[in-house]
């Protein structure tokens, strides 16, 4: 008896050892190691899955943390962190993996906040979009010309430029006046290829009802929300998203948490003039210079998430010896934002009839705050698989309104007060069936009809490029 004691505790001890966090550069092989070892420190509230490879074959791991591992709950909301999409900017996928470590231990410590997060949102951790790289980026860490090596995949590509361009299509309905804002992938024509990092988190990012996101960079200090694109080609303009004033409360809820995102206490990256500092540390994305093909619009545009961007440092691959001030500057960022997937309303949508899950059904939000000045946010969300949706709000007074085929449609008042720490307010909604859908029908021949010309002119475009 005594022996099987003793042998535990050497146990322990050994266990202790070995999970403590280092502040080191993890390669592949070492960070896929932290996560197991955090997988085996917490394994009732953690999962590992890999949802691809990347070019040469290495794994695209996530780490989940969540009540129950490898299942989405009814009205949970599904969080995400997606790090290293560049492979030589690095701070990311080391806070990503200190983080996992961090949830762990502090969960099992019982820490109040950490435990209701966790009980409340299904939390993903993606440390590396771009293993190969990475490991470019790694191994030529201290030749000076590193500043883009490893940025792209091992075929050479920029991951944030290789997902399909839904501003374009959003900006063209948009100039027609044609009354479609989002899930615009049902309406595209592919502009392949894609590379297999991005086909991997595309799939990803379809298949899980994510509500909220950020995709993490390194080169500047600040946090980048939509849209990415600007609307004139080739200019850098503020390009307003239907959720502007929500996108910059959600950038601020990180650039204010961090120890100097939004305060005039640092040098700034470029050494010309900190114009980010001065905004609250945040911008909109195409004001800052124009992308096409990022992942953070594809987010928005292609499905529920609202999806913003960080710029972790000036410098992309600093010395491991910063690693631990990286952190102490941005823990209580990541924690903020994170919680930020229970602001505005979420609810459960069913048939009043059979009280049967309605899939798909959209929900629109007039923010009726200002009751002679109503706005429609025209860019509507739809319910999951069971049902459930979220749908991310500031406060104020709202007129929500429920659409589904084959249904009345329904509306109802709600005042969103967030409160940090509680959920978001649960709005359900029980529809009527209906006969006929005469309007939808309608609307959809537009969309369709607007669809085939952009296809069309797409085409000719190509043709024209092609010359
Ligand atoms: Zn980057």
């Amino acid at each position: 008896m005594a022996s099987v004691l003793y042998s535990m505790i050497l146990l322990c001890i050994s266990l202790v050892a070995c999970t403590a966090f280092e502040y080191i550069h993890h390669d592949t092989e070492a960070a896929e190691k932290v996560l197991d070892e955090v997988h085996r420190k917490c394994p009732d509230i953690t999962r590992l899955y890999v949802i691809g490879e990347s070019v040469e074959g290495r794994p695209l791991t996530v780490i989940e943390f969540s009540t129950t591992p490898g299942k989405h709950e009814l009205l949970k909301p599904e969080f995400k962190y997606v790090a290293n999409m560049h492979g030589n900017e690095i701070v990311g996928r080391e806070l990503v993996l200190k983080l996992a470590d961090y949830l762990c231990d502090q969960y099992k410590a019982k820490d109040p906040d950490t435990r209701l997060l966790i009980n409340t949102t299904r939390i993903h951790l993606l440390y590396s979009m771009n293993p190969d790289g990475y490991e470019r980026a790694y191994t030529h860490q201290n030749d000076d010309k590193s500043w883009l090596l490893g940025r792209a995949n091992a075929n050479g590509v920029d991951l944030n430029r290789n997902f399909p361009d839904l501003d374009s299509l959003y900006y063209y309905f948009e100039r027609r006046g044609v009354p479609r804002y989002s899930h615009l992938l049902d309406f595209f024509s592919d502009d392949g290829p894609h590379e297999p990092e991005v086909r991997s988190v595309a799939r990803w990012i379809l298949s899980t009802p994510f509500a909220l996101s950020a995709n993490m960079h390194e080169g500047d200090l600040v946090a980048n929300y939509p849209f990415d694109a600007s609307r004139i080609d080739g200019e850098n303009q503020y390009a307003r998203s239907p959720d502007d004033v929500t996108f910059r409360a959600l950038a601020l809820s990180y650039s204010t948490k961090h120890a100097h995102m939004a305060k005039d206490d640092h040098k700034p990256c470029d050494n010309v003039e900190d114009k980010f500092s001065r905004q609250g540390g945040i911008t909109n994305g195409a004001r800052w210079y124009s992308v096409k093909g990022g992942m953070q619009d594809f987010n928005y545009l292609a499905t529920n998430c609202f999806e913003i961007t960080l710029e972790l440092s000036c410098t992309k691959f600093p010395n491991a010896s910063l690693l631990e001030q990286a952190w102490n500057d941005n823990k209580e960022a990541l924690l903020n934002f994170m919680w930020q997937s229970h602001i505005g309303i979420k609810g459960l949508i069913t048939d009043k009839l059979t009280g049967e899950p309605i899939p798909d059904a959209v929900i629109w939000l007039t923010n009726v705050t200002d009751p002679k000045r109503p706005i429609l946010i025209t860019h509507p969300v739809t319910s999951a698989a069971g049902g459930d949706y979220w749908r991310l709000a500031l406060d104020g007074k709202y007129n929500v309104s429920v659409d589904a085929y084959g249904y009345e449609p329904t509306s109802r008042l709600v005042t969103v007060h967030n409160v940090h720490g509680n959920e978001a307010q649960r709005v359900d909604f029980q529809l009527q069936p209906s006969i006929a859908d005469e309007a939808e029908n309608e609307e959809n021949e537009t969309v369709n009809e607007a669809q085939e010309t952009y296809a069309a002119d797409a085409l000719e475009r190509e043709l024209e490029n092609a010359q």
